[in-house]
């Protein structure tokens, strides 16, 4: 017997959640409705796309035509007083990888629709309510369901509504495209006093000359992008600003919220679930391990959601290590002071071997090389 014939599983939310768990469930027999509130997958676009060797590898099918630069390391920027001071330097094991968030999407979208599976584009759920299990849409129409898979990313609505997360606290991240003059090498990581204590900026090396440059903050957001921006500017020794487009989004802060509501069939996934690395902000990974755990959790047509939460407890306690190892920073000031601190200790590399799990290999001294 194929193992989930005869179940229908409505899924909420065409982001990477939904549709990468749509794309396990349809392979294991379920049959599957995806709801997407906007008129096309991959939009409004929101994310870097920086993923690891480990994401990009488990993705492989729909990554490949995706990749627009790989890296082994990243450029640790003090913002001093007067200019941008690189200070240290994250040398990675593996490669990182750039892709494009948005094409990604579409490549999940395409084989999913190519085989025929129901994805409604434009239609927005309004509520998740029991016995029977249904989605409320917009229009007012519903759609009864087996299971309701929630990937409806960061806004919560319905996680909370359902009691998945207790707290919702998102940040935002602001992102803008820019030309510049030279290819960069690398990623840069932007540390400042003028950003929140738990929160960076970035610039991320694109094709054709062009930079990714980004920051993440509670307030104040256009303000310190544009701020970013200029001290970017100045430090490349380019005169003139050429924007391209400036996007952006919300990242939960919250450690990661209930995955299942058992008696009632429904599953919370990525975002929706604040299963994100904190540190990074990063939540490819923590959705690739999720749906590894939801393969592994189908049973004679049944998702066993008591295996379900089993399976996700490896992943949700390394996301709730990084919680503590990000308070235990934040207690000591925060990510400037300790990028400061490597400065002062003259650390001028940081080996890590493993990205998505923060596993540091060691610290070079300017001493010792
Ligand atoms: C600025 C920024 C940079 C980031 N950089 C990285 C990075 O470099 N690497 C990384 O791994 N992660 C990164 N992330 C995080 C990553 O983008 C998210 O973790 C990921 O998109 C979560 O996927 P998701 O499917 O859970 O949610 P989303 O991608 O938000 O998708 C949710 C989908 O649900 C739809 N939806 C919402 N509500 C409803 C509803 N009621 N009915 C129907 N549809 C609905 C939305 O339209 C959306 O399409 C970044 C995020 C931001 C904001």
């Amino acid at each position: 017997m194929v193992d989930g014939v005869g179940s229908k599983v409505c899924v909420v939310g065409g982001g990477p959640a939904g549709l990468l768990s749509s794309y396990v469930l349809v392979n294991l027999g379920f049959e599957v409705s995806i709801f997407e509130e906007h008129r096309e997958v991959g939009i409004p676009r929101h994310c870097s796309g920086m993923l690891s060797d480990y994401v990009v590898s488990s993705l492989s099918g729909f990554v490949k035509d995706c990749v627009v630069g790989r890296f082994r390391s990243y450029a640790l920027i003090l913002d001093t007083h007067s200019s941008f001071k690189e200070v240290s330097t994250l040398t990675f094991n593996e490669y990182v990888y750039a892709v494009d968030r948005e094409k990604l999407e579409k490549n999940v979208y395409e084989v999913l629709t190519s085989s025929g599976v129901d994805v409604r584009l434009k239609n927005k759920v309004m509520e998740i309510s029991f016995n029977p299990l249904r989605i409320t849409l917009e229009s007012g129409k519903y759609e009864t369901c087996d299971y309701v898979v929630v990937g409806e990313g960061a806004v919560r609505r319905l996680s909370k509504s359902l009691g998945f997360c207790k707290s919702v606290k998102n940040a935002f991240g602001l992102q803008a495209v820019i030309k510049t003059s030279k290819t960069l090498e690398v990623p840069y990581v932007v540390l400042s006093k003028f950003f929140d204590k738990d929160s960076f900026g970035w610039v991320i090396p694109l094709e054709n000359k062009e930079a990714l440059v980004g920051v993440i903050s509670r307030n104040n957001l256009r303000l310190r992008l544009a701020y970013l921006i200029k001290k970017f500017l100045r430090y490349e020794g380019l005169r003139d600003l050429n924007l391209i487009n400036v996007f952006g989004g919300l990242i939960p802060l919250d450690t990661p919220c209930s995955t299942v509501i058992k008696e009632h069939n429904v599953i919370a996934v990525g975002d929706a679930a604040s299963m994100i690395k904190p540190i990074s902000k990063g939540g490819l990974y923590p959705i690739t391990l999720s749906i590894q755990a939801l393969r592994k959790s189908v049973r004679r047509g049944d998702i066993d959601l008591k295996l379900y939460v089993e399976n996700m407890k490896s992943i949700v306690s390394k996301l709730r290590t990084q919680h503590i190892v990000k308070d235990v920073v934040m207690f000591f000031g925060g990510y400037y002071n300790l990028v400061k601190l490597l400065n002062e200790f003259k650390v001028r590399e940081v080996k890590v071997l493993k990205y998505d799990d923060l596993v540091l290999k060691g610290m070079s001294l300017i001493s010792k090389r």
